[in-house]
């Protein structure tokens, strides 16, 4: 049998998002339930597969199967391609298996020529109707089949609502978009050189080939590599017969949501515009009116909304984002989709569905996205602050958080501001899915046009970056770059402070303050520890980072990067006379300086983290990194020492190296500087035994982790002279203390040696960062430089060390673990890369039997979350 391309909406169900995407699956599963869905049929994501795997072509198979359906089309709807009597009129619309809102292409009533629109106006007696289809078919197949700009056929329309004296696409009449229908064509013409094609067939391939080109376009891989969407997916083409909101003020068309996306408190929650086609209430050409209004303009309509509504959250049991029509009073469905949401807004969803019985604790915990939790663990504007402040103007609040930045006009600019460390607030008349980049880069978003449904809006929410839409206050002047508002005139590069949960907007910088984890985001992180079995520990180096990850619920430190200490001022002196000492015994004198510092610390650490393991890693970077580069440093250094400048300058050029990341570092510098292991073996212990003397009730078991070991003799060279001193150090203080000896594995010859490895380490603990750049040879600081080539060759989808590697990387730390456990069973044996934060490389850490990830303090909260949701 032929393989099976086309499924009728008929044929479809939720289920099958994989094959027929998201939109698809979710209209099959609308007129399974017997929701007004105007028919169709789904071209599946196979097809677009295909497409691409034919050098994007679509092959005479799928092409006639596609015929076929077309055929069944007519049949279902009774209206017909070019019809004298009944034309049918389709959209032809993308949908991947996760959405993408806005990041892909639709057209709307395609199988107008001249003649349709002829038989259209008069069937309907509606002239204007069919010749406003008729432009605006025009508009998008040009823009989207053919890339001639938009902004042509928008020139062409301004001009015209100039001569004509409106301010109003709907004010436009009959003749007029008849006139510009013309126009149109001929701007056609005169950007590809041919007419304007009119065969609905020819048009229909071509719309289908556009929608699966979009799915390569810029701004979706972009958003795909945000999302963690795999470029191998493709989306499904959905041809559905067109429903008409723009048939006169009996008409319309809207978005809703079952609940609030910003607050997720319940209730219905949308925007209504009369007399309107799709894009324009998201494009934000006129303000919408709210959703409630509806109610006194079409009672009829709107009751039979709201009980849809609430058949598709009972349906789906979770919040609901739909598209529908209104043509002459009779209610179409064109869309649902579980909404996306704020961080917020989330939580708030996930336990109140757990309250009204419609959800389990853990089907809630599997409900949050953790990569949105980032937002709610970022600066909130302190209160008495925001208070004090007094508001220049209000839009809506659109997408919660605070922002506060300088202003920039343009997306190019917040992404070059961005780059230079500025931090800014992107104002625009409305946004575009061209800016998705410099949305990004920017703190948040301010907009004069545009509702809470917006491109702006929907945008900001889905990336959890704060915006404030629709303020039709400012008077904006973007091609001078600058707007009024409130009575002064702001400029590029004046501070501004937004608001993005009540939408107000302030003149100047305001406070911010940390956030919390309480109320609803309390509950589900309770939730998400009673499911979880992974164990969550922080890299902390400094006492205030360890209490602020405790905070945030990690329970232990997995790696405690010891050079880091010695960053500041008044202790890099000290540091740089260890480093550059000649003789044992110089280096020793440094070390004695060092060692009661290094000691307080390790005390702070162990009390901030109430007996909580604490991983403590020994000396590992290149010691170049801390010599002074100053001649006054190097003056003072020399004076320090009682050497000459000349002698220190000669002992840092001695340092130098070629390739100082797999230089002297690691357990190399305790192999060739024993007394630098030896004196944070010290410190190590002698804290343990003073906090543990503090809190007799704390279980304190220093683990001291020697990193970048390569081979177990090294391991065992230094261990034994670690135990040595340790040992000493118990001994002379009468005490009684554990400890443990572990080592990184960072270097794939020890991940490929772990049953010998394990034999001397009594814990492992992956450095996936080094890890990472050790396997695929390339360097962690210089990746940026040819990464961005990769992702447009489609060699990598992803940034190898924020996202873990599970095919290399991962295959190495599988084949450790099996190792080291056949030698030592009972070892624990973490990740404290920069993938223990990153929820895919948390979920394949539980996989592989990890005992706990370890990551940034503020990805703490992410990792818990992950951690449930991988056991889940
Ligand atoms: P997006 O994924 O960008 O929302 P859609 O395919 O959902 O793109 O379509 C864009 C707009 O066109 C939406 O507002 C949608 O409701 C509207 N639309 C799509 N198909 C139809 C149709 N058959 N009849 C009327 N409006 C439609
Ligand atoms: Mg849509
Ligand atoms: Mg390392």
């Amino acid at each position: 049998m032929a393989h099976k391309y086309c499924y009728l909406f008929s044929e479809g169900n939720a289920t099958m998002r994989e094959l027929l995407g998201g939109k698809g699956a979710n209209l099959a599963e609308m007129t399974n339930i017997g929701l007004p869905v105007p028919q169709g049929f789904t071209i599946s994501t196979e097809a677009c597969t295909k497409y691409y795997d034919d050098g994007r072509k679509i092959n005479d198979e799928i092409m006639a199967e596609i015929n076929e359906y077309i055929v069944k089309m007519e049949g279902i709807t009774g209206k017909k391609f070019g019809d004298k009597e009944n034309p049918l009129l389709v959209s032809v619309r993308s949908g991947a298996r996760a959405s993408m809102p806005g990041m892909m292409d639709t057209i709307l009533n395609l199988g107008l020529n001249e003649d349709v629109v002829a038989v259209m106006a008069e069937k309907s007696n509606n002239e204007r109707w069919a010749w406003d289809c008729y432009r605006r078919f025009i508009q998008m197949y040009s823009d989207v089949v053919m890339e001639v700009g938009k902004k042509y056929f928008e020139e062409l329309i301004d001009k015209m609502k100039a001569e004509k004296g409106v301010t109003q696409d709907v004010e436009l009449d009959a003749n007029d978009l008849k006139e510009l229908a013309g126009q149109f064509k001929a701007e056609y013409k005169a950007k590809i050189g041919e007419d304007f094609p009119s065969d609905p067939k020819e048009q229909l391939m071509g719309a289908i080939k556009a929608v699966f080109r979009s799915w390569d376009n810029p701004r979706a891989n972009v958003y795909r590599r945000d999302n963690d969407i795999p470029y191998s997916w493709g989306t499904a083409v959905n041809v559905q017969s067109m429903a008409f909101g723009n048939m006169g003020d009996d008409c319309g068309t809207g978005v809703a949501f079952t609940r609030d996306p910003a607050t997720g408190a319940k209730g219905l929650f949308g925007e209504f515009l009369t007399n309107a086609q799709g894009e324009d209430v998201v494009a934000g050409v006129r303000t919408p009116m709210h959703i409630q209004e509806m109610e006194q303009k079409f009672p009829e309509a709107f009751k039979e909304f709201t009980e849809v509504c609430k058949t598709l959250e009972d349906h789906y049991r979770d919040m609901q984002d739909m598209e529908f029509t209104v043509e002459h009073g009779k209610l179409y469905m064109l869309q649902t989709r579980n909404g996306k949401r704020t961080a917020q807004a989330a939580l708030k969803i996930a336990c109140d569905l757990v309250d009204e019985g419609m959800r389990t604790e853990e089907e809630a915990v599997a409900m949050i996205d953790p990569r949105n939790l980032d937002t709610l663990l970022h600066p909130q504007f302190d209160a008495k602050a925001l208070k004090a402040a007094t508001p220049i103007g209000k839009g809506l609040g659109a997408s919660p958080g605070a922002a506060c930045g300088k202003i920039v006009f343009t997306a190019e600019d917040a992404v070059e501001w961005a780059d230079k460390g500025e931090k800014v607030v992107l104002v625009r008349l409305e946004t575009s899915p061209e800016d998705i980049t410099g949305m990004k880069a920017a703190q948040g978003i301010l907009t004069v046009r545009g509702g809470m449904t917006s491109h702006a809006a929907v945008v900001a929410r889905g990336m959890g970056e704060c915006c404030v839409s629709g303020c039709s206050a400012i008077n904006m002047d973007e091609a001078n770059k600058k707007f009024e508002l409130g009575g002064k005139t702001f400029v590029e590069g004046d501070v501004i402070s937004i608001d993005g949960t009540t939408g107000n907007i302030y003149d100047g910088a305001i406070a911010t303050v940390d956030a919390q984890i309480a109320g609803e985001f309390g509950r589900i992180m309770a939730w998400a520890d009673k499911y979880r079995v992974l164990k969550v520990r922080t890299n902390a180096d400094t006492p205030a980072d360890a209490k602020k990850a405790r905070e945030l619920g990690a329970e232990g430190i997995g790696l405690c990067r010891t050079e880091h200490m010695f960053f500041e001022a008044d202790r890099i002196a000290a540091f740089r006379e260890m480093i550059c000492s000649d003789t044992v015994e110089e280096r020793e004198a440094a070390l004695a300086k060092i060692e009661p510092m290094q000691q307080a610390d390790f005390e702070a650490l162990y009390e901030a983290l109430e007996g909580c393991p604490v991983t403590i890693r020994f000396l590992d970077p290149p010691l170049h990194e801390f010599v002074p580069t100053e001649e006054a440093d190097i003056e003072a250094l020399a004076k320090a020492q009682g050497k000459s400048v000349e002698t220190i300058k000669n002992i840092i050029a001695s340092l130098h190296e070629f390739n100082p990341m797999m230089g002297h570092r690691g357990c190399r510098l305790a192999v060739t500087y024993p007394e630098i292991a030896k004196m944070q073996t010290k410190a190590v212990i002698k804290a343990a035994l003073n906090v543990k003397k503090n809190h007799p009730d704390w279980t304190i078991v220093p683990e001291i982790m020697i990193p970048l070991v390569g081979d177990v003799k090294e391991l065992k060279y230094v261990k034994n002279f670690v135990v040595e001193t340790a040992d000493a150090v118990i001994k002379e203080a009468g005490a009684d203390l554990k400890y443990e000896v572990g080592t990184m594995i960072e270097i794939p010859r020890a991940a490929l040696t772990a049953d010998e490895i394990a034999k001397e380490a009594e814990f492992f603990c992956f450095g996936t960062n080094d890890l990472t750049q050790m396997t695929y040879g390339f360097s962690r600081d210089d990746a940026g430089k040819f990464l961005n080539a990769y992702y447009d060759a489609k060699i990598f989808e992803n940034d190898p060390f924020a996202k873990l590697d599970q095919t290399g990387v991962g295959k190495l730390m599988e084949m450790a673990i099996k190792l080291g456990k056949a030698t030592r069973p009972d070892m624990h044996i973490g990740i404290c890369g920069e993938h223990g934060g990153d929820p895919s490389s948390v979920e394949f850490c539980h996989k592989i039997g990890l005992t706990y990830v370890s990551c940034s303090p503020f990805r703490v909260p992410i990792a818990r979350l992950a951690a449930a949701q991988a056991a889940i």
